[in-house]
């Protein structure tokens, strides 16, 4: 039997502890509150959940409804935890935060198989542990965050992130649109293209000017990178300001008519999938229905559907690609993991489930077997893909979506695919557990 070291004691440390103790390994499980705490902590408590109540949707065929059916078949902490504190929400999963949080602590600290130590870490030093597991999240203290850039080469360690918003394939209008890369460098069928003209931008412009958005928590203060600005912020800096950045025109004719529109949004196909599109540069902090009103103004997105929302915060999360396999090792050490919001997932249900799975493959390793991830087509085993292989150049953080889940069922009906697609997940996680 192995001993491990899991540090952080939130979603994915508890899971992973509580997954490896189980199994009937010692743990010595870390967690630096309430010695010290983090922006966003309120309790002591370990599995606090530090915002909303909600584990979203619940139904199986919403990829966050699979992804907790495939958890609570292999046999998840917290979805125990959550069953057992639950509140009626229609379709949400919501929890009772005080009960969620008390029974998590409880499962966690009477184990006999794992010693909780209140204490902050600030290096990532094995000592005498087999396995090491670095599961401190988004909010990841100071000293720790220095280790882990020094371990990483000081390459791939961020602590903010900028997501664009996500859209169906299927909800664009493709009559208003065209494929064409910048100067046709590239393959012609990366991009896709929503020309404006002038007045359709200066409406969208002004749009955006009036748009309401996310205020901005203390410790998010200021943290934007020129390179990567909010584009309601791009705008506020004068009216041609994004047709001079992420809208610019330039090497972007229509092929159809050989102009130049006033002003370009562009599309580009999701990594994963030809299901889905990422609105180039158009990271946001503005509300969800805002961002809804706002971007069906964009010609041929009148009727889109969003597979994610943009946004921006704080948040400290390892470039996957660069630095994790899918199994959650990292590639410089294989006995260092990570797990939770650290490896570029994002959420309280993916963050959990990713330190599940890095208990099972621990637990496969100190038996004297390779870990193998689980199918990429499953919900939990496409975390593993989102981490390890989306591309380092553009990697983001991640909720668990379908544009994120393997395509195993090729062209069909989107209701009759998603079914299928569910059999298939189901049937997979039941033989991998
Ligand atoms: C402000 C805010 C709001 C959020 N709102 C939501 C939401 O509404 N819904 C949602 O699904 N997700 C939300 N998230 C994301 C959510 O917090 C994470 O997805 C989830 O908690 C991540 O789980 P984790 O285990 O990776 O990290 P955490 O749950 O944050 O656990 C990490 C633990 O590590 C501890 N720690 C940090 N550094 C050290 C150290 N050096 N030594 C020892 N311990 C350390 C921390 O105290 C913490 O207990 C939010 C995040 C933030 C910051």
């Amino acid at each position: 039997m192995a001993r491990i070291k899991v540090i952080g004691g939130g979603l994915a440390g508890c899971e992973c502890a509580f997954g490896l103790a189980e199994r009937g390994h010692t743990v010595d499980l870390f967690e630096m509150r309430p010695q010290r705490t983090t922006a966003a902590h309120h309790s002591s408590d370990l599995g606090e959940l530090v915002c909303s109540n909600s584990f979203r949707s619940s139904s199986p065929t919403n990829a966050v409804g699979l992804l907790k059916a495939e958890m609570a078949i292999l046999d998840s902490l917290v979805i125990r935890c959550a069953e057992s504190a639950r509140v009626p929400a229609g379709d949400a999963f919501a929890v009772d935060r005080q009960r969620f949080a008390t029974a998590v602590t409880a499962a966690v600290g009477s184990h006999s198989n794992i010693r909780v130590n209140r204490t902050e870490v600030d290096s990532l030093d094995r000592g005498p542990y087999d396995f090491l597991v670095v599961a401190t999240g988004p909010l990841t203290s100071e000293p720790l965050f220095a280790a882990i850039n020094a371990f990483l080469g000081n390459d791939g360690l961020y602590f903010y992130d900028a997501i664009a918003p996500i859209i169906a394939a299927d909800s664009l209008d493709m009559e208003k649109l065209y494929w064409k890369s910048r100067y046709d460098k590239g393959s012609s069928s990366d991009y896709l293209n929503a020309a404006m003209n002038q007045e359709q931008y200066e409406a969208f412009v002004d749009a955006l000017l009036g748009a309401e958005l996310y205020p901005l928590h203390d410790f998010e203060k200021a943290v934007h990178f020129e390179g990567c600005l909010p584009i309601e912020e791009i705008a506020s800096r004068g009216v041609d300001t994004l047709r001079f950045g992420p809208m610019k025109p330039v090497g972007l004719e229509n092929p159809l008519t050989g102009r130049r529109p006033h002003a370009v949004v562009q599309l580009r196909k999701e990594d994963l999938s030809d299901e889905f599109f990422n609105l180039v540069g158009f990271q946001t902090k503005m509300k969800v229905p805002e961002q809804k009103r706002l971007l069906q103004m964009i010609p041929g997105l009148e009727s889109c559907t969003f597979a994610r929302f943009g946004s921006m915060h704080r948040n400290t999360f390892i470039n996957g690609p660069r630095h994790l396999t899918p199994t959650f090792q990292s590639r410089r050490d294989p006995r260092i993991f990570f797990a939770g919001q650290i490896t570029g997932v994002e959420g309280y249900v993916e963050s959990a489930a990713t330190g599940l799975l890095a208990a099972r493959y621990i637990d496969a390793l100190s038996s004297g077997t390779e870990p193998v991830h689980v199918p990429y087509y499953t919900a939990i085993g496409a975390l593993g893909r989102h981490v390890a292989e989306s591309s380092p150049d553009r990697y983001q953080p991640s909720n668990v979506t379908w544009a994120v889940i393997e395509d195993a069922v090729g062209k069909a009906r989107k209701n009759e695919k998603r079914e299928k697609q569910v059999a298939m997940a189901l049937a997979a996680v039941r033989e991998f557990a």
